[in-house]
């Protein structure tokens, strides 16, 4: 064996076992509670031993108009890997032609070979002109079962209409393909140049969400589709769907995801006078549907970050159509979450995500022949983070990652990065 974590308590399937694990070729080849000899040994020292974890949301590399985001894939997947992120799923650049995809894909290829840990992408599409199933096969073959779209942002022709969304569901089951939607409701989003930080909330309101998802719901039950619903803002969003599609959510045939951001914010810090900093589409909520998303946490099957901070210096405006949109969050997804609801969150950023997305169980969970992607996690300290970069900068949480191994390869050890390389993870839905 080359590593033998050992002493831990193992994250196994909801629960927590005394056992070591054992890995060879950055694989887990045993899971024992023997001692076995090896080469290099961890000593866990009865800490939390988890899968390591997913974020399926994240925009590294990202330019918006005349901005790019903060966080290259050599830095933002760094920033992962100190939060435990051992993969992730990033975007292509939108298409709407077929012939655009090998090019979309080289792009943002070669801009993640910096990557120091895996990583996959989302085909991109806005309002394409070809078919929906040959849209979805150019992914396919390069081992992407994800297909993301926009109901909103007409004005910049990023939206694909009904009709499209209605052929992509149609399909998507037979093809093994996800139909992954941000979900505003284009008309009832207002997108003029005039709106101040103060009224980001009240411009693009929980009702543009609701009805939009009602909306994506009942064509995936009538076309029987696999659909997610990226960064789901309002707690009556997911009431809707826990009230009306429950055997969908149950069948996981329509997945939910949220934000930490959703659950520890409310939209009275756009009142404030660093305000700007914590603007997002869709945007922080009233404290009553922030309370109601918490509630109805059982509901959501992951959570991403859709990390995409921007240097604060191209944040500071007062207008929203000047700030360039997104924060930051992917260091600190899992403590601030594992602080507000403890082991029940882990499925959320492990299991959850890589079944959604086709990488189950090679990702996603602790099982002989699983890729040896390890969180070593001190659940019995509190701890004060920071970071004066981000948004979660003071906030008191619960927990803290003592150590990260990518396929065997310990990448971080006590909150310092040490080096490590990733790679490009080709996925593949088993329903
Ligand atoms: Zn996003």
């Amino acid at each position: 064996m080359d590593l033998g974590i050992v002493n831990g308590r193992v994250y196994i399937d909801g629960e927590l076992y005394e056992e070591n694990i054992y890995i060879k070729d950055g694989i887990i080849n045993t899971i024992t509670k023997e001692f076995l000899p090896c080469k290099k040994e961890y000593d866990a020292k009865g800490n939390m031993v988890l899968p390591g974890f997913i974020d399926p949301h994240v925009h590294f590399h990202l330019t918006v108009g005349a901005n790019t985001s903060k966080d290259d894939f050599h830095s933002g997947s760094i920033q992962g890997a100190l939060g435990g992120v051992t993969t992730y799923i990033d975007f292509l650049d939108p298409i709407k032609y077929v012939g655009q995809f090998e090019e979309a894909l080289r792009n943002r290829r070669e801009l993640a070979s910096g990557s120091v840990t895996d990583y996959g992408f989302h085909t991109t599409i806005a309002n394409p002109a070809d078919s929906a199933e040959d849209i979805i096969q150019a992914g396919l073959r390069e081992g992407i079962p994800s297909v993301k779209l926009f109901t909103t942002y007409s004005n910049t022709d990023r939206r694909t209409y009904d009709d499209y969304i209605d052929s992509l569901l149609k399909v998507s089951k037979e093809l093994k393909c996800r139909i992954v939607v941000h979900a505003e409701n284009d008309l009832l989003v207002k997108s003029d140049s005039n709106i101040l930080v103060k009224d980001h909330e009240k411009s693009r309101p929980v009702i543009s969400e609701r009805t939009e998802i009602l909306k994506l719901a009942e064509l995936a039950r009538e076309r029987d589709g696999l659909l997610y619903i990226v960064h789901v803002s309002a707690g009556s969003s997911v009431k809707l769907l826990s009230e009306n599609y429950q055997r969908e959510l149950t069948n996981k045939t329509i997945i939910l995801e949220s934000c930490p951001h959703y659950f520890l914010f409310n939209s009275d810090w756009y009142e404030k006078e660093e305000g700007y900093l914590y603007t997002m589409t869709p945007p922080l909520r009233e404290e009553k549907e922030r309370k109601l998303i918490n509630k109805y946490m059982e509901e959501i099957t992951v959570i991403g970050t859709d990390h995409c901070p921007f240097d604060t210096a191209l944040k500071k405006a007062f207008r929203t159509s000047q700030i360039p949109m997104g924060v930051g969050g992917i260091r600190y997804s899992f403590v601030t979450m594992f602080s507000e609801f403890g082991p029940a969150i882990i499925p959320k950023f492990t299991e959850g995500p890589a079944k959604a997305y086709g990488m189950y169980p090679r990702k996603g969970t602790l099982i002989p022949g699983a890729d040896g992607d390890v969180v070593i996690f001190d659940d019995s300290i509190t701890v004060e983070i920071q970071d004066e970069d981000s948004i979660y900068h003071k906030r008191s949480v619960k927990g803290k990652i003592q150590g990260v191994f990518l396929r065997g390869n310990q990448i971080v050890d006590q909150g310092i990065f040490l080096g490590g390389h990733g790679g490009y993870i080709s996925r593949k839905l088993g329903l």
